[in-house]
Order: C-alpha cells, then sequence, then structure tokens
C-alpha cells in the first residue's frame, strides 16, 4: 500500500505514525499494516518530479473488508471493536513521540479550540448551533474530571471507516485489523474508547447508549479505565460528535461536489442528532454498569420522616402493591389493553382505609404492546399512588417550584433534588417557594387515552437531565435506576420491586435441567413470562410477535380454552377409564372432521405417544415389524420413533433393522419420481426378505423439513404402493394439521388421500397435553383382540375439554379461512422479499406453514447464517427458528390468529434484518 502525502504534512508526523505502527504491530502481530523501508532504508522517501513533490511511504497490505457501510452491528461485532480499541490503548500505553503532541483537529481533548475556531466558518447555521450546544455542554462536563484524565498516545480514530473486518463464524463481518495511523496523537487514553463508541455505537438511536456500553465492557476488560475515564466518557462522545460533525461540515462547505466529502458530513451530522439526546447521567449510569461498577447514585438523604405527608393521611392509610407487572396475576385475557379492567382491578385494592400504589421498577404490561421494532419503555420509574379525584397533594419537604404544566409540576426539593409529581392539576406556580406540608396540587382525572385510572405520579429526577422518561426500556433499566432513584425514603413505604434476574433463572435451569432440553438463544435467552394471542412477552415487558408457536394455534393464553380448562380441573379430572361426557364429546367431534372410515378415536397426551400408538397399530394388526418412512424425519422421541429420524436410505437386507427411510422426495417433480421409484424398490426389496412393510408413516406436507408440498398424487402412488403389498398408511398431522394450510383442514387432503391412521397432538390442546390416534374401528378392534390401552392422563376431562374448547374457537374465529387468507399475504410478501435478497433460494409451505430456505453464499454456512438471522430478529421483537437438515430454513408458523399487519411486522423486520446485516 504506498500511501502519498504532500510536501507541507510534516515529516515528523508520518515517523510517529509509522512507528506508532509498528509499536502496536510488535505487540500484536498482523493488526496494523507496518512500515516497508526504501531501499536506502528511510521509511518516509520524498519524491520530486521537477518542482513539484510528493511524500511516500510504503505499507504493507492487510487483507480484510472495511466496516465502513454496514447497516448494523450486531453485539459481536461491538464487542470485538471495543476490544480492537481496548487493545491498541493498552499495546500504546508506553509509546510516545516529540510530535505526538501536536495540535490536531479531531483531538476531543482540544473540543473548546476547535469549536471556537471552526464554528463561525460554518454557513449551515442549524448545524453549526447544534454542534456549538452539544460542545458547551460536553466541555462544562469534562472539565470538572479533566485534571484526573490519563493521558498517553492513542490511535484515535478506531472506527468503522479504519477497521478491517473478516467473516465471523456467522457471516457477521467482525474487526480484525485496525488501519490509517493519520490521527495518532497523545491525549485522553478514554479518547480511544469514546472515538470507537461514537463510531460504532451510534447505529440507532434506541441502542446508542447500550451499544456503546457492550463496546465498552470489550474495552475496559483489555485496558481498564478509572472512575474519572469513564465518568468522563459521555462528554468525550459528546465531544467527538460534535468535532466531527464541525469539521466535515466545514469540509463539506468547501468541497461541495466531493462526495466522500459530503457523504462524511451527512453520517456525523446523524451522529450528532443521537448523541445531542443522549443524557450524560444515564450514559454514564449504563457505562458503570458495563465496567463492573457499583451505582454511584445515593438515595435521597431527607428521609419522609423529616417532612410532611404527600397526601393526607398517608401515614394511617394501609398501600396495597396493585401488581401491573408481566407476572401479575391480577391481569391476564389482555386485560392490561383495556381501561375499565385496569380501572377494576385498582379498585379492588382501594378502600376507606387502604391506597393502591403501582410500584418503582416493576416492567410494566399496561404501557402499549405494539408492533414496534424497538424495544418498548416499560420499567417504571416512579411510584403510582392511585388516589379520588380532588385529594390534595402537599409538598413533602421544602422547595422550589421548578416547572408547572396542566399535567404536574417538577419541585427541586432542599437536600433532596428533583421530585416530579404528576396526575396532579398544580395550585402552585413554577419559581415558587413552598414549605414543607403546603399544598401544591389536586388529583386531576386520567386523560382519556391513559390505561391507568387516575393517580398521583411520583417520580425522583434529577435536575441534569433535561426529559426524563417515565418509563424506560428494560435494558436500560438499570441506568435509569440510577439516574431517578426509588422514592420509598420519600414517602415513607416500601415502593419499589427489584429488576429480574433473567441470569439467575437461567443458572438455575443450567444447574438443574438435563442439559439435552435445549433452550431457544441458548447464549442469551429471554426470559419470557407471558403469552397473549400471537404476543410473547419478556420479563422485562417486550412483547415479541411469536412465529414460532405452531402448538399455540387460536393464541397464546386463550380465554375460551383457560375457562374450559379451569372449570374441569375444578370439578373433574381423572383417567379414562371412568365414564364421563367429555371424552365421547371430544371424540364425536374429531370423528365429525374426518372422512369415512376414519371413525374412532385413542387419547394419548403428546405427538410421540400417538405416533409410538400408530406403529404399534399396524405391527399388530398386521403382523408385521418393518416400516417404512422418510429419510431421517422427526416423527417423536420414543425409542421406536427415534429410529425414524436416524433411518437412513433404507437398503434392507437380513441384517438391517425394521425403519427404512425412502429417499426424500421435493416439491420438484422430478425429484419427487426419484422417491417414488426408490419406494417401490424398497417394497420389492422387503417383500423378497419375506418382511412386507406394517405400515408407512410421513407428515402428508413435509413440515419438518420446511414446508415442503409435495407434486399432486405424489401420496397417492405412495399408498397405493403400501396398501398393495398390505401394509397400513399413517399420517403424521402433528404439525401441519388442524387447519393450519388454511386450504384444508387435513394436510393429507392437499394429496387427495385417505390415511388408515391419522395421528394429532400440539395444536389439539394449545400447548395443553392432548393427542390422538384417530383410525377405523376395523383396526382398533382387530388390535383390540390382542391388547388394550391405557394412558393414565390421555383423555382426561380436562384434556378433553381444552380440546373441544380448541376446536370451537377455530370455528368460531374462522381460523382456517385467516390462515388461507393471511397466508395468501405472507406469500406474496416473502416472494418480494425473495426477489430483493438473492439469500433467499425458496419459499416452501401454504397457509401459515412457511418455510423459508436459505442458500450458500460466501464463507459462513447457511445454517450459521440462519442462526445469526434469528438472532437479529429477535432484537426486531420476532421470535422465530430454524428447521431442516442444514437448519438452513427459517419457520413460518405462527398462532393461527395473526393479522395482516402480524405478517408486516414479521416481513419487514426480516427484509431489515437481510438489508442491514445481521
Ligand atoms: N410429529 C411431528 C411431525 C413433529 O414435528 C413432532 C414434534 N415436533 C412430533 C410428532 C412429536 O410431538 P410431541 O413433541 O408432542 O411428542
Amino acid at each position: 500500500m504506498l500511501k502519498v502525502s504532500g510536501l507541507d504534512v510534516d515529516p515528523e508526523v508520518l515517523d510517529l505514525q509509522n512507528r506508532a505502527m509498528r509499536h502496536v504491530g510488535a505487540a500484536r502481530p498482523g493488526w496494523v499494516p507496518r512500515p516497508v523501508p526504501a531501499l536506502d532504508g528511510r521509511e518516509v522517501v520524498p519524491v520530486y518530479s521537477g518542482a513539484r513533490g510528493l511524500i511516500v511511504r510504503l505499507l504493507t497490505w492487510l487483507p480484510g473488508t472495511p466496516l465502513r457501510g454496514v447497516g448494523y452491528f450486531a453485539p459481536a461485532v461491538l464487542s470485538a471493536a471495543g476490544g480492537l480499541a481496548g487493545r491498541t490503548a493498552a499495546a500504546l500505553a508506553d509509546f510516545d513521540h516529540p510530535a505526538a503532541g501536536r495540535s490536531l483537529s479531531w483531538d476531543v481533548q482540544r473540543v473548546g479550540d476547535v469549536v471556537a475556531a471552526i464554528a463561525p466558518q460554518v454557513r449551515d447555521r442549524k448545524r453549526r448551533e447544534l454542534a456549538g450546544r452539544v460542545a458547551e455542554r460536553a466541555i462544562a462536563a469534562l472539565s470538572s474530571h479533566e485534571s484526573n484524565l490519563r493521558r498517553q498516545v492513542v490511535h484515535g480514530d478506531v472506527t468503522d471507516w479504519n477497521t478491517l473486518a473478516r467473516p465471523g463464524p456467522a457471516g457477521q463481518l467482525l474487526p480484525c485489523a485496525l488501519i490509517d495511523f493519520g490521527d495518532v496523537v497523545r491525549t485522553w487514553r478514554a479518547a480511544e474508547c469514546a472515538v470507537a463508541a461514537v463510531a460504532f455505537g451510534t447505529r440507532s438511536p434506541h441502542r446508542t447508549v447500550q451499544d456503546a456500553a457492550l463496546l465498552l465492557r470489550a474495552f475496559y476488560a483489555v485496558s481498564p479505565l478509572d472512575e474519572d475515564e469513564v465518568a468522563a466518557l459521555p462528554a468525550m462522545m459528546a465531544a467527538r460528535a460534535a468535532l466531527s460533525a464541525l469539521n466535515c461540515q466545514w469540509q463539506a462547505e468547501q468541497e461541495p461536489k466531493d462526495g466522500y466529502v459530503t457523504a462524511g458530513a451527512t453520517e456525523s451530522w446523524r451522529r450528532l442528532v443521537i448523541l445531542a439526546e443522549v443524557p450524560f447521567a444515564l450514559a454514564h449510569a449504563a457505562f458503570r454498569e458495563a465496567c463492573g461498577l457499583r451505582s454511584s447514585t445515593r438515595p435521597p438523604t431527607a428521609a419522609r420522616t423529616s417532612g410532611a405527608a404527600l397526601v393526607p393521611e398517608l401515614d394511617r392509610l394501609v398501600v396495597v402493591a396493585v401488581d401491573l407487572s408481566v407476572t401479575s396475576a391480577l391481569l391476564y385475557g389482555g386485560a392490561w389493553t383495556d381501561r375499565r379492567q385496569v380501572e377494576q382491578v385498582v379498585a379492588t385494592a382501594s378502600s376507606k382505609t387502604t391506597v393502591p400504589i403501582g410500584r418503582y421498577g416493576e416492567a410494566r404490561l399496561t404501557c402499549d404492546s405494539g408492533s414496534t421494532q424497538d424495544e418498548p419503555a416499560t420499567i417504571h420509574l416512579g411510584v403510582d399512588l392511585f388516589l379520588p379525584v380532588g385529594t390534595p397533594v402537599m409538598a413533602p419537604l421544602p422547595g422550589r417550584v421548578a416547572a408547572a404544566d396542566r399535567h404536574g409540576l417538577v419541585l427541586d426539593l432542599d437536600g433532596v433534588g428533583g421530585l416530579r409529581l404528576t396526575g396532579i392539576e398544580p395550585t402552585v406556580l413554577a419559581e415558587g417557594r413552598v414549605a414543607s406540608g403546603d399544598l401544591v396540587g389536586k388529583i386531576s382525572p386520567a386523560r382519556p387515552q391513559a390505561l391507568l385510572p387516575a393517580h398521583l405520579h411520583v417520580q425522583l429526577v434529577p435536575s441534569s437531565v433535561r426529559h426524563v422518561p417515565f418509563l424506560a426500556p428494560a435494558s436500560l433499566a438499570t441506568a435509569w435506576r440510577a439516574v431517578c432513584p426509588d422514592p420509598s425514603p420519600l414517602l415513607g413505604f416500601e415502593a419499589a420491586v427489584g429488576p429480574p434476574e433473567p441470569q439467575a433463572v437461567l443458572a438455575r435451569r443450567r444447574r438443574h435441567v438435563a442439559s439435552p432440553q435445549l433452550l431457544y438463544y441458548s447464549d442469551d435467552p429471554p426470559q419470557i413470562e407471558r403469552g397473549w394471542r400471537q404476543w410473547l412477552y419478556d420479563v422485562g415487558g417486550r412483547p415479541y410477535l411469536d412465529v414460532i408457536n405452531n402448538v399455540a394455534i387460536v393464541g397464546h393464553s386463550h380465554p375460551h380454552v383457560e375457562a374450559a380448562a379451569v372449570r374441569a380441573l375444578r370439578s373433574l379430572n381423572t383417567n379414562s377409564r371412568f365414564l364421563y361426557d367429555a371424552l365421547g364429546r371430544f371424540a364425536e367431534r374429531l370423528v365429525a372432521l374426518l372422512p369415512a372410515p376414519l371413525d374412532v378415536v385413542f387419547f394419548v397426551s403428546t405427538g410421540s405417544e400417538a405416533n409410538d400408538l400408530a406403529l404399534r397399530l399396524a405391527r399388530e394388526v398386521t403382523g408385521r415389524r418393518d416400516v417404512l418412512c422418510h429419510q431421517s424425519t422427526y416423527h417423536g422421541w420414543t425409542t421406536a420413533l427415534i429410529e425414524t429420524e436416524r433411518a437412513a436410505l433404507g437398503v434392507p437386507s437380513a441384517e438391517s433393522g425394521h425403519v427404512h427411510g425412502i429417499m426424500r422426495p421435493t416439491a420438484d417433480p422430478a425429484t419427487a419420481q426419484r422417491s417414488l421409484e426408490h419406494a417401490r424398490r424398497l417394497v420389492a426389496e422387503l417383500g423378497a426378505l419375506d418382511r412386507p412393510p406394517a405400515a408407512l408413516i410421513t407428515e402428508p406436507v413435509l413440515g419438518n423439513e420446511g414446508g415442503i408440498v409435495l407434486p399432486t398424487g405424489h401420496l397417492q402412488q405412495l399408498y397405493a404402493m403400501v396398501r398393495d403389498a398390505g401394509g397400513l398408511c399413517i399420517a403424521d398431522e402433528v404439525q401441519v394439521g388442524y387447519g393450519r394450510l388454511g386450504h384444508h383442514f387435513w394436510a393429507f387432503e392437499q394429496q387427495r388421500v385417505v390415511p388408515d391412521v391419522v395421528t394429532i397432538a400440539k395444536s389439539t390442546g394449545n400447548g395443553y397435553p392432548v393427542a390422538a390416534v384417530i383410525t377405523t374401528s376395523q383396526i382398533a378392534d382387530e388390535f383390540g383382540r390382542r391388547d388394550d390401552l391405557f394412558s393414565s392422563v390421555g383423555g382426561s376431562p380436562a384434556a378433553c375439554a381444552v380440546g373441544v374448547a380448541v376446536l370451537e374457537v377455530l370455528v368460531e374465529e374462522r381460523l382456517q379461512d385467516n390462515a388461507r387468507e393471511v397466508g395468501y399475504y405472507l406469500t406474496e410478501r416473502l416472494r418480494s422479499l425473495a426477489q430483493r435478497h438473492p439469500i433467499i433460494a425458496g419459499v416452501h409451505g401454504m397457509g401459515l406453514y412457511r418455510g423459508i430456505e436459505l442458500q450458500e453464499d460466501g464463507p459462513a454456512s447457511a445454517r450459521m447464517k440462519a442462526g445469526a438471522i434469528c438472532d437479529r430478529m429477535r432484537q426486531l421483537g420476532v421470535i422465530i427458528s430454524t428447521t431442516g437438515d442444514a437448519r438452513n430454513v427459517l419457520k413460518v408458523k405462527p398462532p393461527l390468529c395473526v393479522t395482516r399487519d402480524d405478517i408486516d411486522t414479521f416481513a419487514s423486520a426480516l427484509d431489515v434484518t437481510l438489508t442491514q446485516g445481521w
């Protein structure tokens, strides 16, 4: 790499750059370019052509892709970037050079001088003023730490433009090398981190603090900062953003036609706008948390005992906490979205002697659960006191009215600081003084669109933060709790709940639950504590669109299903050897859904039991052992069934096992034809061995392979072959049946066949264990002549009540029709995504059972990519998983109550993921 500089560049500075490169390279070989000396040994060589000259340097070339232009940085990328910056700073800690003390307009420690020099020359007033404001705030904040900040030589420009990356295992580009030592300078050590945090942490305005904290965590691990440095970081980031924005804007105004320069100005402006909104106090709290430093917040010093009650008689009332959190037992059936029901819940805790309160720190369900791609604000940062409209509210301590409007006020209490009281009509004016016990307002009626009834919201708010939210996103809960501490001491009663502890929950599971019981997102799983319709909520109150759960076919926590289960569990739940009405009724309803001659039902609890029983029926009835299935496909976990998953391509011999794999068909007619030919050979070979098949077991639409719809007539031919050989045909409808395909209630209808045995589970109980084997009375009776069946809980009154309720909801809510109609829309959206994103190799399935097949391109395997795409989708509020042999198929099988809006949510999250990266 030949680097060319003008003759005006100080050769000492070029020497500084070269030596810094050598120094870092010695500690981290291969990380940075190495200067290559000329034949005469010089590394900085002036070259002249007549009177004109240049300075050239030769550097080694480093392989890798610049990260510039990448739309999204995954946590792994942020950590790698933080590690790169941290190790560079550590490597340069013992380096110095006479030119390192140079004055550089990108150096954050010079922010004051640079703003003074450049800002007046910038023509764009809006940009100039914003940069000026941000810089001013940063300078003020830095001044209190400046004397304690360590200085050293730093690279000074660890950004996405200057880092080279290599694809990691999931196809994410992971930073691995650093180029461009043009900004090497002696400055604050922490500036190395601040610069990287601005560059990498500002992709999303909603995640800036979290992303910067992730990067800092990795930086800190290899290059620890001290308390002052961590405290100064937010202001350093702001200073850097202001400097870049001003420098770039000024350059762009000088060279408006230079695309590189104008693009830089646009980008740095975008970053400044984001950082201008980040409160330093919040970032500081989050950064301390990232570095494992204890919270520096002190709870209010003036406790309630030293002042007056906020509302009359508060001391004598019994405080009753109303649980409005995700894990609340008071809120179900979607009650949190309905004001009347929330009011009712609060009212039941209210009496002459009690005051219901909403606690500090709880993850609220009461807030909006829209289909947002950004994490919603759910963590309550104050305490709510539900009191009658008109209740007087008093100042608890003396102070000043810092602000007041028609919704409430902020008091600046002596010795405590800001206290926000909202939900009241103030009776005092801003700027006035108040004494302890002075009336400051009266509780006002709830706003028309509010979900909570009238209440006084009490919150400690620092004066340094301009816009303090009422609720915070869970990922910033600890930081916001440090900024707005628990007001319990001021109120005189305990009103806080601790933050959720998903890590402890995970640790308990890891300790006591067998490791082969798999976990979604195993590295960092969300703690899911609630389901409602097509949504799952984590313990922090974040809703996710559930695209995984075909089991919850009518939607999570369906009130009709719940009521049926509760009724049965309250009155009778025993085994099917007793005579009770529910068993026959459920059987009758199931049989009515099936074509003749399928007319009797065996009840069990899971799909595995159903398929296992189906095989046993076939073996007993035919007196044979051999079974055909599609090559390595899943029908359940029992010892008999796991053989189908392990079944390689069948080549029967005297020694072979009894389960034989048929080459798997696809939607492609030629492949399907080859599969039929293979099946024919298998049947013939088994016949020749005098071991004709007892049965064939298949999913009529290949769900586990991603929803492969077989060519017309495929199963007809396969069934005919098996039946000609005297075997039974078992249709595994556990995943693909029950209306999910939209056009058909049963997947076998799509193939125009009638099986001898049908197995159902999963959807049958909407998550409650309900499963069945449906067959002909002839087969059942034949089995009965040799054997009987007893399942202790299969077909229990509760199972049957739930089973009937699920069928009722399917009919009443026309969910099969919905699967068809919304399924059409899903097809449209997926086709258009496939046109724009070549990674999509194909879209399979029908209705609301779909597979999106991803193809190999580039070094990362499609499997790894699919996993990383699922992780990114989760960040965007969508829960989805993979299937297929190579786990390269994204499986789409949501509850059937999804709407077109949900499909838009899903498709747009997938679009963002495939466009920005994962
Ligand atoms: N058959 C198929 C096609 C399945 O996908 C599954 C489960 N994924 C089963 C049977 C087994 O069902 P269960 O987990 O209820 O035992």
